[in-house]
């Protein structure tokens, strides 16, 4: 019989019920036993959802009030010294206060203590809580949350199956906070604590612990490749009989094939959506005691899956291991998918159409379990229907008008060499500039976004609600974009910005516009702690029907005799924020966004927008896990740029923006973007990002490295800003040196926004008078 397995499930509720308590929790507004009832009906109903589609492996300890790592953290009691002044300050009835403070810093009483680290779950839009270690790190259980949710899934008549963060991987998940040591070596340390861990289980009854260790399908070291099997003949050794599933994921198992498939463990789950076509080679080596969990329905995208295509699979699989051997799984948690595509009912967003080619996590459930039957092949009426309907939205994907548009698919296959590469080289280009604008060297100019106030919102919201037409929102737009334009020109500024006070999101806004984009109205999904984002979804072709931003751009410019910056997303950073489509590469993906953009560029130049910025925040986090891919990423994401803005004139200035992120290994990546200025956060590490412009490989362009951070209310005075250039002047020539904030100040007020502006346009006026 084939085993149906869930690997965890999405748990901030279908109407983000965690987000809303959690933050009530944190203004006081509710009390800890009331968060935890609202935790406790989330878990309860999850683990309903599951066993009524009929999942036989259903996971528990996959629940976490702000991010699993940390969970982890407080489990194997690594919690760093700094905390420890906290320890008799707040309420530690259920260690909910210190587990907060961890994730988001403590400052109350003159107490001020400051959050862990956050950083990206892998290749996901998901945040975990880095680990901190130290040389003389101890490790101690100190929370049973494992326990506790495995016996309150009992308690409700669900057997349930412990998801456990692997040690290896929690290890190499942190970061050493002093020198003199490497964090894989607390090893022998850690171990004790998870067979405890796994001793506890066993002992509670567990039949089966899911034990994640996503690092074994990455690049690791020959040194932490040779750990994995002594660690899992202690952890087997301590879970007593209760049989072990090692779970892998976002990556094939490539070079980790071997090491993976000999560890001493019961079962070991493989990602196959994205390791497709490894199956082969894994399924000739698997030993006899083993049980593969196929993981074929996709854990992080919408779509429905083809069940043809996966039962493909599953037979290859059961052919050469037998049945019993086979279970069939999502490819990885359904944390990184929207819950129930049921609340879903608006047709003018998200068209029945398109709505029947999705499937969310709820959705997901389903067709694990309707695949283990179809495979069994004992098929009932109803999941034959379901075979036969999963058939026709393949064939309605595959041959539907709403996504496939001929001319797209055409001119996107027709870009050349030519239509992604500027007439001229960047010295020229410069002289064409320099006599089109007349710029003074640190010219200065902000990043787009100016403070979203209240009021600006609200005109949104009340357009969205009918509570305001077009043209009294239209109206308050354009006194807002005024304003914004009067206050740059008496600050001085060189290039000026319209504000974006028209946009929600830098995402949603191009989404909106763009042919091939559905939205839904509860396709949240988890980003970090309380917060939630509802990506945007790529379904078909992508074009541009018409003018985006030209109008308020256009506007802008018509205001002032300085030059105003156009503001574009870039197709990158469009494909990365969005659900991207699964029937075609993602580079075509790439390149169609980059055609539309392209045009957007050109209708702003043919305004008179003649200096346009292409945001790419996201460039940095499309890379790929395994660094033999990334190469390919990089030529396709830089290309992409490229034919987004090459197709200009030579004084037509191209801006692109990064936000923080470490440039040293792909720095010639970026300069081969050859935009004409490229912004960066810098100020958070004292211009020390500037490094990686400055050194053997010269960054050849403009760069405007940002000298506040946009973050925080504080004012920085000129003096620091001062300093700070004189830093960047000692790696970068004046020349070719912009002044600007970190990014964009969209969360910012207006009182700390005038100020800091006017403090940063004395400073580059400094600079000025030194050269
Ligand atoms: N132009 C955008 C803004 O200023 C850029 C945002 C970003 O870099 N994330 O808001
Ligand atoms: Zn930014």
């Amino acid at each position: 019989m084939l085993l149906t397995n869930n690997l965890g499930y999405p748990r901030v509720g279908a109407f983000r019920e965690l987000k809303k308590a959690n933050e009530s929790y944190w203004a006081k507004k509710i009390s800890a036993e009331e968060l935890l009832n609202v935790a406790a009906e989330i878990r309860k109903g999850n683990w309903k959802t599951q066993k009524d589609a009929g999942i036989d492996l259903i996971p528990s300890n996959d629940f976490s009030f702000y991010d699993q790592v940390l969970d982890f953290t407080l489990t194997v009691g690594a919690i760093p010294a700094r905390y420890n002044s906290l320890l008799n300050k707040i309420d530690r009835k259920y260690n909910l206060d210190l587990y907060f403070a961890l994730a988001r810093g403590f400052q109350e009483d003159g107490v001020d203590v400051t959050a862990q680290e956050m950083t990206k779950w892998f290749d996901t839009n998901y945040h975990y809580l880095v680990p901190e270690f130290t040389k003389n790190q101890e490790f101690k259980l100190t929370s049973e949350k494992f326990l506790n949710e495995y016996n309150e899934a009992k308690g409700l008549g669900i057997e349930t199956k412990p998801v456990v963060l692997g040690p290896i991987t929690y290890l190499l998940l942190g970061k050493e906070k002093e020198e003199g040591f490497n964090r894989i070596d607390l090893i022998d340390k850690l171990i004790p604590v998870y067979e405890e861990i796994l001793g506890k289980l066993a002992a509670a009854g567990a039949k089966y612990i899911q034990i994640d260790e996503p690092f074994l399908a990455l690049d690791i070291d020959e040194k932490t490749k040779s750990l994995y099997a002594s660690v899992f003949e202690k952890l087997k050794a301590a879970a007593n009989g209760t049989k072990l599933i090692v779970a892998t994921y976002f990556e094939a198992l490539r070079d980790n094939e071997d090491t993976a498939l000999n560890l001493p463990v019961d079962v070991l789950h493989l990602d196959l959506v994205r390791g497709e076509n490894h199956l082969d080679t894994v399924l000739a080596k698997v030993p006899a005691s083993l049980t593969l969990s196929l993981g074929v329905v996709e854990g992080r995208n919408i779509w429905k899956n083809d069940y043809e295509k996966s039962l493909g699979l599953i037979k290859k699989a059961v052919d050469a291991l037998g049945k019993d051997r086979v279970w069939v799984a999502p490819s990885s948690s359904l944390l990184h998918v929207p819950f129930d595509l049921d609340n879903e009912d608006n047709e003018e967003s998200l068209p029945a159409e398109v709505k029947n080619w999705l499937a969310f996590a709820k959705q997901k459930l389903a067709e694990v379990k309707d695949l283990a039957i179809l495979a069994e092949g004992e098929v009932d009426a109803k999941t034959a229907e379901r075979f036969e309907a999963n058939k026709q939205a393949a064939e309605s994907r595959r041959t539907s008008p709403l996504i496939h548009k001929p001319e797209v698919k055409e001119r996107t296959a027709n870009i050349t060499d030519d239509d992604a590469t500027r007439t001229s080289k960047f010295a020229s280009r410069k002289e064409a500039q320099k006599a089109k604008f007349g710029l003074p060297d640190f010219a200065t100019t902000t990043i787009g976004s100016f403070p979203q106030t209240k009021d600006v919102r609200k005109w949104r919201a009340d357009l969205k609600k009918g509570a305001i037409t077009q043209e009294q929102y239209d109206k308050e737009i354009a006194e807002e974009t005024e304003r914004t334009i009067r206050l740059q020109e008496q600050l001085d500024i060189d290039v000026l910005v319209h504000g974006e006070f028209e946009r929600n999101d830098m995402v949603e806004y191009f989404g909106e516009q763009l042919a091939g984009y559905a939205f839904t109205k509860n396709g949240w999904v988890q980003s970090y702690g309380s917060r939630c984002v509802k990506p945007p979804i790529i379904f078909g072709d992508v074009y541009r029907p018409s003018d985006m931003t030209v109008r308020w751009s256009a506007y802008a410019q018509s205001l002032t005799g300085r030059p105003v910056k156009g503001m574009l997303t870039g197709p990158v950073t469009i494909l990365q924020w969005s659900f991207v489509r699964n029937d075609q590469p993602r580079s075509t993906t790439t390149y169609q966004i980059a055609l539309a953009i392209l045009d957007e560029v050109q209708a702003l130049e043919k305004a008179g927008i003649k200096i346009i910025q292409i945001d790419e925040p996201a460039i940095r986090e499309g890379l790929p896990l395994r660094k033999a891919d990334q190469k390919d990423y990089l030529n396709w994401a830089v290309r992409s740029f490229r034919v987004s803005s090459s197709n200009v004139d030579d004084d037509t200035q191209i801006h692109t923006h990064m936000c923080y992120s470490e440039f040293n290994d792909i720095i010639e990546d970026i300069a081969a973007m050859d935009a004409d200025v490229i912004t960066i956060e810098t100020s958070r590490s004292q211009m020390e990002l500037l490094d990686a412009f400055a050194a053997d490989f010269k960054y050849p362009n403009d760069i405007g490295p940002g000298v506040y951070d946009i973050h925080s209310p504080r004012v920085p005075s000129t003096e620091e800003m001062v300093d700070l250039l004189r830093k960047a002047k000692a790696v970068v020539p004046a020349e070719q040196l912009w002044v600007n904030p970190d990014c964009g100040l969209k969360t910012r007020a207006w009182p700390e926004t005038k100020a800091a502006l006017e403090s940063m346009v004395e400073a580059a006026k400094i600079l000025r008078a030194e050269a």
